[in-house]
């Protein structure tokens, strides 16, 4: 990574913190101090922050301790890096995303910082264990899954390439639910991941932005022109919270930028001289409400107008934010292209595209058609799914009360797009009221996804086959109107958390075969490709593998009372409860090869040993998802205790999958289950993950599974199921998975054994919905697939059968799966959407 070295006690240095300071700017390359500089500004941390002696200081006082230290010695390229890129103006990055889903920050910021052997070795000198305090900190969930994580990682690869970058998003007091189970039910928690102090974030209520909603417009004469203002009724404050994101061992250090509502005091104090207190209160808790709670909906966002506010608060303050405090006073508005390119991630962030027209025109006082010109070249839009529940759409009547002048602004955009859409097209009303972003249709409401695709530079998908249905089947009207508007960025992950940080015995392994450098040149996993024809090293990696589920065993055993047998087949389904993902397939196999046993058509000792992990959480309000986990619960209380089985079959699930339990899991699974109907999973990103880590996929067309298979092979990728034309082709000649259930007897069978209560002491009626879901509405093909996927796990059985050729098949994966790398996605964002010159 290219970057200039400042030698300390520069001027440059010195602006940044005095340069005889301990932590004054350091060179990159090595670690930033000794163990015993370490001990001492631990100690430091631990006697004058803390205010505790070691002798008498709690685990989390430690913890905390330690978070500063490290933290300490990023804060002189962080400091260096606010002032560069003030200073430079380089064209920049702002990402926009309601969610990200971090995971913990200690062990990425040492890894980032190199401190990962000095703070070990330091802390064992004052006769702590590091580990212990790992497990200290509670990680920041504040994302539902896939889409939160992907933002997680892009900002780690932008700082990690040196792209001058920002992110923005909501840092809601509580996050994901935790989840629990009671009597195999999910019980959610509140995620009160902040009340034991949170030393990653810092503060600045000096910089607050001011937040309006509701009210009215009104027109007014400005020297002969008439224009609109906004008349809003009430507002509240955003308080930014900083975060450090730093690169891998580039002296970087970028800022994650985090929103906090808080209420104004114009807000409560004129009822609180009124002499009502409560009320005063309630209105104070009414504006934090607005970053309290991360909304749990993954992929089917309900309309609830408090998620707008969330929405529209952080981007306002966002774009606030940018031209007070990023954007130089003197910068030229016209130039406003070449100076940011605000990414959507996904369509919850979209209503920073009316803000944006509203701040230039009503604001700074630019003509209205300069000021879309330049809009138009300042977003870009990903768009993250396919399902037609999942794309945002906000009614009219709710818009117009919380932001009647957006709601104008939207009108406008659409009038004239509609104008020139008829332009091109003639009088064809049909495609205009397909294509108009206002539908009338179930009620008069704004199509998000269109507002960013008319606004957007760049409209791009997340994967191959999705960006391509995007423009076949979601916005083909679009894609003809807006030639070269639409592109494909394939997703990624960051190799640092989720291969050093997730796997070290796999790093180090890697590193020993290739050197180092791969961590940031993911490619070079190539040079693997010898190495799995040489015995001695699989051997070493089969090691890497068993070492990793041993590392499991013990983590589930203290988390949930779980053991692991470490000469079973780890068959893992770790994601996001969703029908469209079909958990439910998944249950028809272990149910299958239970019924197997039971029925004694299969002697148990004929049966390959397999644990399966399932890992999900549902959303609160999604019926099905959580009958679909009770299932999962109770066939496992009834395979798991089952004599008969002999202990071949295990279903373990642990609770409250994250991003914690992910970096446990994923690096001792053999098998990944990828199994979503095809055409309805984008990407996924999972499925990289465990592909790096040597994990082989059972999968389906679908999504970056195309494009796993296209690189690992088809002799190590297990492939079933019908293809995406091949669903739509089944659609088309009518789908009756009754039929299927009646000609097929081994799911007749399956599906006979959960209708007959054996998974609920007897009683029928607790999966009934379940088992007639599955024969009469199964919108998700379970039922088309499964034949083809029970004969897909028979392969899998026999090629596990041959260990040497199956860890041969995971280091393949390993080896040819380097393309999934988050800094690859963000080469090719900058290639084909941002155009952002790498900066110093
Ligand atoms: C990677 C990840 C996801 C996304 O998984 P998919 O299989 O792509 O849906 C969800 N949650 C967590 C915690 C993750 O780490």
């Amino acid at each position: 990574m290219p970057h200039e070295e400042i030698a300390p006690g520069s001027t440059a240095a010195a602006d940044v913190l005095a340069p005889n300071h301990p932590l004054a700017l350091a060179p990159v390359g090595a670690p930033p101090t000794s163990v015993d500089g370490f001990v001492r500004e631990f100690l430091h941390n631990l006697n004058f922050t803390q205010g505790v002696a070691l002798s008498t200081s709690s685990a989390n006082d430690r913890y905390l301790a330690l978070a500063l230290t490290v933290r300490d010695y990023l804060m002189a390229r962080w400091l260096e890096d606010q002032r560069r890129q003030t200073e430079r103006q380089d064209k920049g990055v702002a990402y926009l995303s309601a969610e990200y889903l971090l995971g913990r920050q200690l062990d990425n910021n040492l890894l980032a910082s190199r401190l990962t052997e000095v703070a070990t070795e330091a802390l064992a000198a004052c006769g702590i264990d590091i580990d212990d305090l790992r497990q200290q900190e509670v990680e920041p969930g504040l994302g539902n899954g896939g889409l939160g994580r992907l933002a997680a990682c892009f900002i780690d690869s932008l700082a990690t390439m040196s792209v001058a970058s920002i992110g923005y998003g909501i840092r809601y007091e509580y996050g994901i639910f935790r989840q629990t189970f009671v009597d195999g039910h999910q019980i959610e928690q509140p995620d009160a991941w902040l009340t034991l102090g949170s030393p990653w974030e810092f503060p600045h209520p000096e910089a607050a932005q001011t937040i309006c909603f509701g009210g009215h417009t009104e027109t007014y004469d400005d020297d002969g022109v008439t224009r609109s203002r906004w008349v809003p009724a009430w507002n509240v404050k955003a308080v930014p919270y900083n975060y450090m994101v730093p690169g891998y061992h580039n002296g970087r250090v970028n800022t994650l930028r985090l929103w906090r509502a808080v209420a104004t005091n114009a807000f409560d104090l004129r009822i609180f001289n009124a002499g009502d207190y409560a009320e005063a209160v309630r209105a104070q808790t009414f504006a934090e409400n607005i970053s309290k709670v991360l909304y749990p909906e993954d992929s089917t966002p309900q309309g609830k107008e408090l998620r707008l506010q969330q929405q529209y608060f952080f981007v306002a303050a966002s774009i606030q934010d940018f031209f007070a405090h990023v954007l130089a006073d003197d910068y030229d508005l016209a130039k406003l292209p070449d100076r940011i390119i605000f990414q959507l991630n996904d369509t919850h962030p979209v209503i920073a595209v009316p803000e944006f027209m509203r701040v230039l025109v009503d604001e700074k006082g630019m003509d209205w058609d300069a000021a879309w010109a330049i809009t138009q070249q300042c977003f870009a839009y990903t768009c993250h799914t396919l399902l037609p529940e999942a794309l945002e759409v906000w009614s009219v009547d709710l818009l117009g009360r919380l932001l009647p002048r957006h709601l104008e602004i939207i009108y406008r955009i659409n009038d004239e797009f509609l104008l020139a859409v008829r332009e091109r097209f003639g009088d064809d009303e049909m495609r205009i009221r397909n294509m108009s972003i206002v539908s009338d249709f179930p009620e008069r409401s704004v199509r998000m996804a269109y507002l960013a695709t008319v606004a957007g530079a760049k409209v791009n998908g997340v994967a191959e086959l999705h960006s391509q249905l995007l423009r076949d089947k979601v916005l083909p009207d679009f894609d003809e109107f807006y030639p070269g508007k639409f592109t494909n960025v394939t997703n990624g992950v960051t190799p640092r958390r989720f291969i050093r940080l997730a796997n070290p015995r796999l790093a180090d392994l890697i590193t020993e075969a290739l050197g180092a450098g791969w961590t940031v040149d993911l490619e070079r996993l190539r040079g693997l490709e010898t190495f799995a024809e040489d015995p001695e090293f699989r051997a070493r990696f089969a090691e890497v593998k068993a070492a990793n589920k041993r590392r499991l065993g013990e983590v589930l055993r203290e988390r949930d009372g779980f053991t692991v047998s470490e000469d079973h087949m780890l068959d893992v389904m770790v994601k996001r409860l969703h029908e469209y993902k079909r958990q439910m397939l998944k249950v028809l196999h272990i149910v299958t090869t239970y019924e197997g046993i039971v029925s004694g058509r299969v002697e148990a000792s004929a049966v390959q040993p397999r644990t399966f992990v399932f890992g999900a959480k549902a959303a609160p309000g999604y019926a099905m998802a959580k009958r679909i986990i009770h299932l999962i619960n109770s066939v496992g209380s009834v395979v798991n205790d089952d004599p008969r089985v002999e202990g071949r079959l295990k279903v373990l699930f642990p609770p409250n999958y994250n991003v914690t339990l992910a970096e446990s899991v994923i690096p001792a699974a053999d098998l990944s289950e990828q199994i979503s109907l095809a055409g309805k999973e984008a990407s996924g990103t999972g499925n990289m993950k465990f592909a790096l880590n040597g994990a082989l996929t059972i999968g389906t067309d679908d999504g970056a599974n195309v494009e796993i298979r296209q690189l690992v092979g088809d002799d190590d990728f297990f492939l079933f199921g019908m293809t995406e034309p091949e669903v739509e082709a089944l659609w088309a000649k009518g789908y009756r998975p009754s039929e299927v259930y009646q000609q097929d007897e081994q799911l007749r069978r399956a599906i006979d054994l959960i209708a007959s209560g054996a998974f609920s002491g007897g009683d029928r009626t607790v999966f009934e919905p379940v088992v007639s879901n599955l024969l009469y509405d199964d919108r998700f093909m379970v039922l088309a697939d499964y034949a083809s996927y029970i004969e897909a796990q028979h392969t899998v059985d026999a090629a596990y059968a041959d260990q040497d050729a199956w860890v041969r098949s995971a280091i393949l994966n390993v080896a040819r799966t380097g393309y999934f790398s988050s800094d690859r996605s963000m080469r090719d964002y900058i290639d084909r959407i941002w155009h952002t010159p790498p900066s110093y």
